[in-house]
């Protein structure tokens, strides 16, 4: 199990291995730590976020969104040069073959679960989807929480 996270006191990326029972995360750069609750890990399942207080995560298949697009772009145009020289069958052979590609590329991807309110991602846990996918109406309320925070003008914190 591993997790991506911004550093709430230095602002940068970590990403760092997690196990259940650790106590505390600590930050690569600045070692700064951030302390993980007893609860937030059972067994190999994620409860809650282990950066910020939030529990609502969604569950996202870790797919290389930028090479499925390229496949589909390759096989498109390979088919095109293939349809311009007559060779038909190779013409659909190569858009089925990259549309299969991507198709087995998205199963074999495993799934990752990322935080609605401060992105923390985590991978290798168990019954992600019981998380459930990506749902908007949770994702606006927290960015609203978000814009609400930076507009208070004596915010503390
Ligand atoms: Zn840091
Ligand atoms: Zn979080």
């Amino acid at each position: 199990m591993n997790i991506a996270y911004h550093c709430p006191a230095c602002h940068r990326a970590v990403r760092q291995p997690v196990a259940a029972g650790q106590a505390a995360l600590e930050c690569d750069h600045c070692h700064g730590q951030i302390l993980i609750s007893p609860t937030a890990i059972t067994e190999q399942r994620l409860n809650g976020c282990l950066v910020c207080p939030s529990t609502d995560l969604y569950a996202r298949k870790d797919f290389p969104q930028r090479l499925g697009v390229a496949l589909v772009v390759l096989g498109f145009i390979g088919s095109s040069i293939a349809w311009a020289n007559y060779q038909v069958l190779w013409s659909f052979a190569i858009l089925f073959g990259t549309a299969l590609l991507d198709l087995v590329l998205y199963l074999v991807m495993g799934e990752s679960l990322t935080c609605y309110r401060c992105g923390a991602q985590y991978r290798g846990f168990e019954e992600i989807e019981l998380h459930g996918g990506f749902n908007l109406e949770t994702h606006e309320r927290y960015r609203q929480l978000a814009a609400r925070l930076k507009d208070r003008p004596d915010s503390s914190s």
